[in-house]
């Protein structure tokens, strides 16, 4: 799966990244929508295929961004490009879905190819130096509360010191600096966390619908839990395999056999 490889932006050493098939074993091992799962599952999925691909210790020091498309490509090839989701009307209560295709998403936020300096570090327009966040700096700041969690990163990765002073002054200051870096962030390394447009169909009210892609992506993995436990329970009663076996299958190997055990099943049906 991903044969081609998926290309990195922001990773200039390592420019392509290479994701082996997810296994029933993988999926048992989401527990939550957090980053450090997303991480830890990513992260068991590379595979190296030469010097200038993504090794597994790299996730760690993988851009947000980067990861992101990662997640995305891992997304797009266990359940297609298609994104449909189901809402509540903010105004009239009533239910509606929506869907768009993601890889469009993806184009509409990777607008410029940035360029860093030679340290890997950008500056904003107020001259703010700073880095792109890693994996590793959301994961040390993933146990802050949600609303100080975001601040929080975006003062670990201004890199002047005296920037970092700066933030220790004003609230209005730090408002200021922090701005300007996510906004700067936003456009060089976007991820797919953003608000949409989205109209209800009953009462045409225009409204915002926040879309994260890492907690959409899990919880349906979350989600499909219970199909796991059904089609190892089929594989195990039609070959009898141990469950090590069959949690080493391919997401795709598992399915197609639990449909052929199913198949079988309705021929016997049909013809007894
Ligand atoms: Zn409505």
């Amino acid at each position: 799966m991903i044969q081609s490889g998926i290309s990195l932006r922001l990773t200039g050493n390592k420019p392509k990244a290479f994701l082996s098939p997810i296994s029933g074993s993988d999926e048992k091992g989401i527990y939550g929508t957090t980053t450090p799962e997303l991480v830890t599952l990513i992260g068991k999925l590379i595979e190296r295929r030469g010097g200038l691909s993504l090794a597994s210790d790299d996730i760690y020091g993988l851009t947000a961004s980067d990861r992101d498309r990662l997640a995305a490509a891992l997304y797009r090839d266990i359940y297609g490009d298609r994104i449909d989701a189901t809402l509540r009307c903010r105004s009239c209560e009533s239910i509606f879905d929506i869907d768009f295709q993601l890889a469009s998403l993806q184009k509409s936020l990777y607008r410029e190819q940035p360029e860093a300096s030679a340290d890997e570090t950008y500056q904003t327009p107020q001259g703010y130096v700073f880095r792109l966040p890693t994996s590793e700096d959301e994961i040390e700041t993933s146990g802050a509360p949600q609303s100080d969690a975001y601040a929080c990163l975006l003062e670990k990765i201004l890199v002047d010191p005296c920037y970092q002073s700066l933030l220790s002054g004003s609230e209005a200051r730090r408002r200021e600096v922090v701005d300007a870096v996510e906004s700067q962030l936003t456009r060089i390394a976007p991820i797919v966390d953003l608000e949409m447009n989205a109209r209800c169909p009953e009462c045409s009210t225009e409204q915002k619908v926040h879309f994260d892609l890492q907690r959409f992506f899990l919880e349906r993995l979350l989600q499909d839990r219970r199909w796991l436990m059904h089609e190892i329970h089929m594989i195990a009663n039609a070959y009898g395999w141990s469950l090590d076996n069959i949690l080493s299958l391919s997401r795709r190997e598992r399915k197609e056999l639990a449909n052929l055990i199913d198949d079988q099943r309705l021929v016997g049906r049909r013809w007894s």
